[in-house]
């Protein structure tokens, strides 16, 4: 099929994207032409009838046979068109349906199994811009008899989304009705039967004839389900998994087999616009097109397990088994340069499920990118119990695919061994303790000393201030230095990773209107038992000041520690007369001129809550800009009962630039004028996750 649809036989349906004039998501139009920049100029349908002209990018739109697009039409709500779409072998058997085929319906006594009669062409085609609309005339199968009755009253009809079941056909056929003729139920709306629709012979097949083609000859089992507009995986030599829409099906030139052109949902360096050695097969974006062996293909996975109803679920002690299984061996995290083309869009990250956001967005931040863990959780993998491996094979999942179903993650989740985690709201630190002590087996991320005390251990750090103590717009540095002091508490050493809970809880209650996320954390006084520069002169520091902290002379928020000299002089000040400066544990033999070296944390994730519902803001990669924001359940497709949540990724550089200011312009900035996620992410925040830039120092606990 060419881009370039001259002869008006090229459909599609619009996925994703935000509403523009003319389209909206579940759209279905014709395609008119393409832009020089590779947008559709398309006719946009209601019902049968054309409505309006429009321009939507390609990426945005899957493309569709026009037999798909006339069944789809008939399917009056949007969502319920791309739901249908998404349940891709469900759609796949729809539209291959024959005469006499036993299907399931949605009806108003439930789900009532009927035989497909007629395929009934909806509306009259008065120019050549209008469409039939495509629906089913199905004999409901009676309970008594095979068939029921003779009577003449009209069959009822149903659309393609009314449809939940197809059945394989039976291998007998049994008396037809064909009728022709006025279909009196519908008001005013001509329906036609059409003689076209194969009737299934007594070996049930052909089952591929459409518009008028011959039937493909048989292929593989990977590849029976395939055709022009299915969407469909392929994974690449190096084990990466692409996806894509199938554009073309064919033998190309020199090959003996079935070839799959696939446009794929990003570019990939080495693919082309949509030739193969010299001939144009296809019309796409440059390095978007791959050519490959039918057999190569798959159905897109991500919309296959993602289209199970919770029904399917239920059915089942066990969930289903992911089909990623096989890939449970370690992938490095997603470095910088893939990122965007991996992660950003829609069912993409970790899709939700039943008050799973609490989990898939301290997943997604602890493992999508961030090296971290991975340099802490290195065990072998014969020595992992059987929720590690759950574990495992979904970071694994999300790194090479990008996506993860969400019934890996309630099978995870059932692992955790508490009933509550399966289906209640939880706070992420109640889970992040679990999911280190018990699941990664790595002892306390965080060692922190009490003066006078024994050190304990933590995985996150709470923090606990008062809110005179701080200004009307903390930093997280500021919040942390003061809780730090004011509770009288160092860190043993350095932490490989440093998660700190902000003074709220969860959705009821926050102290501050807004936190400045500080992208650096610097550690260095808080440090027991470890050099510190003077706050005034920068020799090594012997007293600290609690008191000093919120001074406004001093740089108020900054710890303060000094010298004897300047500990002597800044509190010669009558109004700092009162203060009672502790003596600092130094180490011994440190020289007293040298620099100290700094201890810097660096962000890589922020948790955010808004109205009990989590979601994550992760850092990339290095460069400042490399940020996105992802919600597990950003949108739902289908209802309550029988539909599913679509996880959707974005990239947000707008952090990077908003947080690239100076720290007193940001104190400065009002949430409210900021873009959208910068308002989410100052306003929302929950805890902010650093990690340690050098090597981490923290080990498994339990060594073999
Ligand atoms: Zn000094
Ligand atoms: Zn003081």
């Amino acid at each position: 099929m060419e881009a370039k649809a001259v002869e008006g036989d090229a459909f599609f349906i619009v996925t994703r994207g935000r509403s523009r004039k003319g389209f909206c998501r579940g759209c279905v139009g014709r395609v008119e032409g393409e832009t020089p920049s590779g947008e559709l100029l398309g006719l946009v349908y209601n019902g049968g009838r054309p409505k309006s002209r429009g321009i939507v990018r390609t990426e945005n739109t899957c493309p569709l046979t026009r037999h798909q697009a006339q069944l789809l039409l008939f399917v009056t709500t949007p969502s319920k068109r791309l739901e249908l779409l998404c349940n891709a072998p469900l759609f796949k058997a729809i539209c291959d349906l024959s005469q006499d085929d036993v299907v399931v319906v949605k009806h108003k006594k439930g789900p009532q199994p009927g035989r497909v009669k007629n395929l009934m062409q909806i509306g009259r085609k008065e120019s050549d811009d209008e469409l039939h609309m495509l629906g089913f005339e199905v004999e409901f199968v009676d309970s008594d008899h095979t068939l029921s009755s003779k009577k003449p009253v009209p069959l009822p009809m149903f659309n393609a989304a009314d449809i939940i079941r197809v059945v394989p056909s039976a291998s007998v056929p049994l008396g037809l009705h064909w009728k022709n003729g006025q279909y009196g139920a519908l008001n005013k709306k001509a329906v036609t039967r059409i003689s076209s629709m194969p009737s299934a012979g007594p070996t049930g097949n052909p089952r591929h004839v459409k518009d008028g083609k011959e039937p493909r000859r048989a292929r593989g089992p990977a590849a029976a389900a395939l055709e022009v507009g299915s969407m469909v995986e392929v994974v690449s030599s190096s084990g990466v998994t692409v996806y894509g829409v199938v554009r073309w099906l064919g033998v190309p030139l020199r090959k003996t087999e079935e070839w799959a052109g696939i446009e794929l949902d990003y570019e990939v360096t080495g693919c082309s616009d949509g030739k193969y050695g010299n001939q144009r097969y296809f019309t796409c974006k440059a390095n978007t097109a791959l050519f490959v062996p039918v057999t190569k293909c798959s159905p897109d996975s991500r919309f296959a397990c993602s289209s199970m109803g919770p029904e399917t679920r239920r059915s089942t002690d066990t969930p289903p088994v992911p089909s990623f299984d096989d890939s449970a061996e370690y992938a490095p995290p997603i470095p910088e340069s893939e990122a965007l083309s991996l992660l950003v869009g829609r069912m993409k990250g970790i899709q939700g499920h039943v008050n799973s956001c609490y989990l898939d967005a301290t997943l997604f931040s602890l493992f999508s990118s961030s090296v971290t863990l991975d340099n802490i959780w290195q065990r072998p993998a014969e020595a992992e119990q059987p929720i590690t491996c759950s574990l495992r094979s979904i970071v694994s999942c999300l790194r090479r695919q990008g996506f993860v179903p969400a019934e890996s993650v309630t099978s995870f989740r059932k692992e955790l061994g508490c009933n509550t985690f399966q289906t209640d709201e939880k706070d992420p630190e109640e889970f992040i303790t679990v999911l280190f002590q018990k699941v990664l087996c790595i002892e306390p991320l965080l060692k922190l000393r009490s003066r006078g005390e024994t050190s304990q251990g933590s995985y996150t750090f709470q923090i606990i201030v008062e809110k005179e103590q701080m200004g009307q717009v903390p930093t997280v540095q500021q919040l942390l230095d003061t809780s730090c002091l004011s509770s009288d508490l160092k860190f043993e050493e350095v932490p490989s990773c440093l998660m700190v809970q902000m003074p709220r809880f969860g959705n009821k209650y926050k102290m501050f209107n807004h936190i400045i996320p500080s992208t650096e954390l610097d550690i260095t006084d808080l440090l027991h038992n470890s050099p510190r520069e003077c706050f005034v002169c920068g020799c090594l520091a012997q007293y600290e000041c609690f008191h000093c902290l919120p001074d406004r002379k001093l740089q108020p928020g900054r710890i303060k520690q000094y010298c004897s000299v300047c500990n002597t002089q800044v509190h010669s000040h009558p109004s700092r007369q009162g203060h009672s400066p502790k003596a600092l544990e130094v180490p011994a033999d440190v020289p007293c001129d040298t620099p100290v070296p700094r201890h810097v944390m660096q962000l890589f994730a922020v948790l955010c809550i808004q109205t009990s519902h989590y979601v994550a803001y992760v850092k990339y990669g290095p460069d400042p800009n490399s940020w996105l924001f992802f919600d597990s359940m950003a949108d739902r497709c289908g209802d309550d009962q029988s539909g599913y949540n679509i996880p959707e990724v974005q990239a947000c550089s707008e952090i990077g630039i908003f947080l690239a200011q100076p720290e007193e312009e940001l104190a400065r900035a009002s949430p409210s004028q900021a873009p959208e996620l910068v308002r989410r992410l100052l306003c929302d925040s929950y805890m902010f996750l650093y990690q340690n830039p050098a090597t981490p120092s923290s080990k498994p606990s339990h060594e073999e």
